[in-house]
């Protein structure tokens, strides 16, 4: 079977829109895809230094990948910044990886830890902490979210990327509705600004599988072993349960990413509140204390 596009093979058959691609093609429609993504919700301004958050797994190699690409021909540079969580036996492998990668294609790299943010590594807090109050990446997601603003800062940059994709857009929706959690629901907005750091998902209009397909095919070298502390509650059953409703109905995770656009922005317009900052340590946040200050004063109770 040929590429719909060219002469070349096709390996790729795009189920919702009925394309056939070849490896080259495919390539360039993600590529443009994320570019058309950036420009509709000007997630890079001109001449802006971008922070990517690189943790060495597909989504965020993937992002680097075609950001580089990108860089070539816009006005813009890249910095990529790694957390290392201080994950014993397991953050390691990816740190090499994603130094290699970023010295092959010249991408400036930095890492920074949460021993020396937070004077706590993951497994360190996560000692301390009494099982089912918070799942492991529910407290690692809160440092590691301060922990890239803090990069962020040091490397003088006012937008930081993440490579979250479609997926991870549809299955935070559906986690935000069933907690109830309806000013989380605003945050998705993707056309959201922010306040003085703005984080942005140039992945959010594309499919998981069109992201490990890209991985692949641009024999991107990702870690596939899952973090040791992985668990993500009910997150796995909503990606299970999405990706079967996808396989009976193509195309059903674009319609639901469309009602979250509209949803997302009727909530943001509607429950805005003004930032203030953290009495404890002076970050922006909308209550009296951040998350992180009270995530980490529990901690150490
Ligand atoms: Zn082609
Ligand atoms: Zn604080």
């Amino acid at each position: 079977m040929n590429c719909d596009r060219c002469q070349n093979t096709a390996v790729y058959s795009r189920r919702y829109s009925g394309e056939n691609l070849c490896s080259e093609c495919f390539s360039d429609s993600i590529v443009r895809k994320t570019a058309k993504t950036i420009s509709k919700y000007g997630m890079i301004q001109n001449g802006q230094r971008v922070c990517v958050a690189v943790s060495g797994g597909k989504d965020s190699l993937a992002i680097l990948d075609v950001l580089s690409k990108m860089s070539r021909n816009h006005n813009f540079s890249i910095h990529a910044v790694t957390i290392d969580e201080g994950i014993h036996g397991y953050r390691d492998e990816a740190l090499g990886i994603v130094k290699n990668f970023c010295a092959d294609r010249r991408i400036v790299h930095s890492v920074y830890s949460y021993k020396e943010l937070y004077d706590l590594t993951l497994d360190e807090s996560l000692k301390l902490h009494e099982e089912d109050r918070l799942s492991s990446c529910s407290i690692c997601g809160i440092l590691r979210r301060r922990a890239i603003d803090h990069a962020a800062k040091k490397i003088g940059s006012d937008v930081i990327v993440t490579g979250h994709n479609m997926d991870d857009v549809l299955q935070t929706f559906i986690i935000n509705v069933l907690s109830g959690d309806t000013n989380k629901i605003g945050w998705q907005d993707p056309a959201a600004p922010g306040n003085t750091l703005r984080r942005v998902k140039p992945f959010c209009e594309i499919y998981e599988s069109e992201i490990v397909f890209y991985a692949f095919t641009n024999n991107l070298p990702f870690q596939t072993e899952p973090c040791p502390h992985m668990n993500e509650g009910m997150r796995t059953e909503i990606r299970q349960f999405l990706n079967t409703l996808e396989g009976k109905r193509s195309g059903i995770k674009n319609s639901m990413y469309r009602s979250i656009l509209k949803i997302s922005q009727v909530m943001r317009e509607s429950n805005y509140k003004q930032r203030v900052r953290c009495a404890n340590c002076g970050a922006e946040c909308t209550g009296r204390v951040c998350s992180v200050c009270k995530m980490l004063l529990d901690l150490r109770q």
